[in-house]
């Protein structure tokens, strides 16, 4: 579908931030604005109106705002993952490259029953080495990742390519070259 221009312009472009050189996609300015709002999370779920989802997966932090909203909207559950540390009770957690090091995200033991359809969210998708991750740790315990949405995609650093590689359907809004 065609780039929705009210949602790409919602979206504030910080130079430099967090370090000289990165152009930071700031969704901040979209979570604020209503229709803005609104039409982006109508627009991620169009897809899968009236399709059977059981649960949606939200990345910490941005991914749990968005992801909220989406699985209200498809009358889902929502799963958090998180960052190390930071869940309750007991975790399945993966470890994954980031450009230097390592981090880990998890979620909780029983979030997913096995067979469940998941959709997963995060507001932004960049070298995709973190939705990676994610979708092993869905598919370690049982989910069926029917696919991946996301507001932002940076096409030229190849997430989307390496999820679709992994079997996974991606849904985008925006593109930023
Ligand atoms: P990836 O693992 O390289 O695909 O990076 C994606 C993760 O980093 C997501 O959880 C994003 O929220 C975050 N991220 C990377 N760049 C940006 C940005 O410019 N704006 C907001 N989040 C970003």
């Amino acid at each position: 579908s065609p780039v929705p221009f009210d949602i790409a312009a919602a979206i504030r472009t910080i130079p430099d931030h967090p370090s000289p050189g990165i152009l930071f996609r700031d969704i901040t300015t979209l979570l604020g604005d209503a229709r803005a709002f609104r039409r982006t999370v109508d627009e991620l779920v169009q897809p899968w109106a009236g399709a059977k989802i059981d649960k949606v997966a939200g990345i910490e932090a941005r991914g749990f705002i968005v992801g909220g909203a989406v699985a209200h909207q498809l009358s889902a559950g929502f799963v958090p993952i998180r960052k190390k540390g930071k869940l309750p009770w007991k975790t399945v957690s993966t470890t994954y490259a980031l450009e230097y090091g390592t981090d880990q995200i998890e979620m909780h033991i029983d979030a997913i029953a096995p067979g469940e359809r998941v959709l997963l969210v995060d507001d932004l998708i960049a070298t995709g080495g973190t939705a990676e991750a994610a979708v092993k740790l869905l598919r370690e315990m049982g989910a069926v990742v029917e696919a991946a949405c996301f507001i932002i995609d940076l096409p030229a650093l190849g997430g989307a390519d390496k999820l679709r590689a992994l079997g996974v359907p991606i849904r985008t809004l925006v593109s930023f070259e």
